[in-house]
């Protein structure tokens, strides 16, 4: 391909909402255009790293006999009614509903559960059938809150999603485990590093869940490591081993202490000359479940913090939020900062963190303004709470092995793998007739790989301040061979001669025959990110060409011969 018909139009400036290096070089270089907020038009050379994506997904998919379907963006709001998800979803706001001429409502895609649930009920029919697994690569539909960071956090995205269908857990596992190697293979041959880490299961979890995460700074996610044992987790899920609290001794005598204007942990260890984990502090939440609100306070050791995806879970709730002030006031009866667990309002609910179960004499609030309660013993003093593990990891902190201490970084999910088991053919009372004759409910699993988000994350992790250095395996193409002067005709000679070379020899090969002055064509190619160029200049009349791999930018000066076989050869380097 030529780049004078390849509409390539780079911009001087970055777009003025780009606000990380992937999203301002792929809107400079011209690869993604905005449309509207969350909304992207992909240009020829974008499409290409796009396919070429979408071609190793299908590659490694099919190497684990999943099937290829295509079903419809448009559903109908029965499907998602009959899973029970049509409410939470528009409750969420994230659903994009919309209606037919004859008032009939639908949404569009933001997942396929429910199309795949059903089409699984009518197809199969017999156990006999299992497992199958089927996926698709489509556009998915999200009215995101915050779309942000160009096809990062898009509204209308590509997906690739896969749902299995087996007769039982163990058949499930060994789909997962399926999923779970294609996915590695995916995105080492994308040429991302990337880490799998546990992620939260949500409230109908523990079967198991992970996530593929791109390291990097921008991402949205944090993750806690461990290098001694491997263990990684999305900080939502991830467990830890905190430091020890000073023994806690008999319980002794409740006392009132007035602390005026000590509200804040740090102020609380100096008044009392007291370590933080000593004390239990007491967060107010308001939960909202289906079809019910309510207010529930979580004890947790002063020194720690409270998960508030491990929240969710544990009260199975739709979302939890920080009490507001009038709430505080209403449930402690005293101002924000002295809440405690004696004497909350009738109805509240009390949880606590494990950490805190057999603890005595702890320092709490007192739910009166300007006092405190030493030596306040759960049980005794106030209803016993119920114990979940709350905590938030971090950093720092043993990993849950014992193997040694967690590490942090910054993650971009950009794959999911999901144990459902039998949530939604429940739900949708979706059956295979088993060995015994009887209608038994399919074991299911669900697998998502964000495919722009995967080239962006690609380009987050591959660039340097002149532009794009692409992976070979997703470059919109490998090699550029650049002529320098296009009215010289040995330059052109020469450029076209090694153009028909390498594509003869393989290679995804552009040449660059735009009239450009050198210094501008080279600054566009480094912007636009091919990995390896061969450049026919000036050097062309003493049979000298330029061969230089994007990354590194260090040239060599080769015979025509050397330049071709030198360019071949690091493709070959650069495809493994
Ligand atoms: P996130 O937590 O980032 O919102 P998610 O967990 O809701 O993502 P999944 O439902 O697991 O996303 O979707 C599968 C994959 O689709 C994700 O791993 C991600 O790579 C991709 N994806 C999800 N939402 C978006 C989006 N708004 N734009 C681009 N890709 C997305
Ligand atoms: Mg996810």
């Amino acid at each position: 391909m030529r780049l004078t018909k390849l509409h390539v139009v780079t911009l001087r400036d970055d777009p003025a909402d780009a606000e990380i290096p992937s999203h301002r070089l792929l809107a400079r270089a011209g690869y993604i255009v905005k449309v509207a907020s969350g909304l992207y038009t992909y240009g020829p050379l974008m499409w290409r790293t796009l396919k070429k994506i979408s071609a190793i997904v299908r590659e490694e998919l099919d190497r684990e006999e999943a099937l290829e379907v295509m079903m419809p963006i448009l559903h109908p709001k029965e499907l998602w009614t009959s899973s029970g998800r049509w409410d939470r979803y528009v409750a969420d706001g994230i659903l994009f509903t919309l209606q037919d001429s004859k008032g009939g409502e639908f949404c569009l895609g933001p997942t396929h559960e429910e199309v795949i649930t059903a089409y699984a009920d009518q197809t199969i029919t017999s156990y006999k059938q299992l497992p199958v697994n089927l996926y698709q690569i489509q556009d998915k539909f999200r009215d995101e809150v915050r779309p942000r960071y160009g096809l990062m956090r898009g509204r209308e995205f590509i997906m690739m999603d896969a749902y299995s269908f087996d007769l039982d857990d163990a058949g499930l596992d060994a789909s997962y485990a399926a999923m779970d190697r294609a996915y590695r293979a995916v995105f080492t041959r994308c040429g991302v590093d990337f880490r799998s880490v546990q992620a939260d299961a949500g409230a109908i979890g523990g079967a198991g869940s992970e996530e593929f995460m791109v390291i990097a700074d921008v991402g949205e996610d944090e993750i806690l490591y461990c290098e001694e044992s491997g263990y990684a987790a999305n900080v939502e899920k991830a467990g830890s081993i905190p430091a020890e609290a000073p023994a806690s001794g008999d319980p002794a005598d409740l006392e009132k202490r007035s602390t005026p204007d000590v509200k804040s942990v740090a102020q609380l260890e100096e008044f009392f000359s007291m370590p933080a984990s000593a004390m239990a502090k007491t967060v107010l939440y308001q939960a909202t479940w289906p079809e019910a609100e309510g207010v529930v306070a979580v004890m947790m050791r002063g020194d720690l913090d409270v998960n508030e995806v491990k929240l969710v879970n544990a009260l199975d709730c739709l979302a939890v939020v920080l009490a507001d002030e009038a709430t505080v006031k209403r449930v402690t009866g005293a101002e924000v900062g002295f809440a405690g667990p004696i004497g909350l309002a009738e109805g509240t609910r009390l949880l606590a963190d494990k950490t805190l179960a057999g603890r005595t004499n702890l320092l709490t609030g007192c739910n009166e303004t300007d006092f405190h309660c030493l030596n306040v013993n759960v049980g005794r003093d106030c209803p016993l709470p119920e114990f979940h593990d709350l905590r938030l990891a971090r950093a720092g902190e043993q990993s849950p092995d014992g193997a040694g201490a967690l590490k942090q970084a910054r993650g971009i999910e950009v794959g999911h793998i999901f144990k459902l088991g039998t949530k939604y053919s429940t739900a949708m009372d979706a059956t295979f007739i088993g060995e015994d004759g009887k209608p038994h409910p399919f074991v299911m699993g669900c697998y998502g790989i964000g495919v722009s988000r995967t080239a962006q994350a690609a380009v987050e992790q591959h660039h340097d301040d002149s532009g794009i250095v692409w992976p070979f395996s997703i470059a919109p193409f490998e090699v550029v061979v650049a002529i320098v002067d296009v009215k010289k005709e040995d330059q052109v000679a020469a450029g076209e001669r090694a153009y028909a070379a390498l594509k003869e020899a393989g290679i995804d090969v552009c040449l660059d025959d735009r009239k450009l002055r050198a210094g501008a064509k080279f600054k566009d190619l480094e912007l636009l990110g091919f990995p390896v160029r061969l450049t026919a200049g000036r050097g062309v009349a003493d049979d000298l060409f330029e061969v230089t791999p994007r990354e590194s930018g260090e040239r060599e000066d080769l015979g025509y011969d050397e330049a071709v076989a030198r360019v071949i050869e690091l493709v070959q380097a650069g495809r493994k």
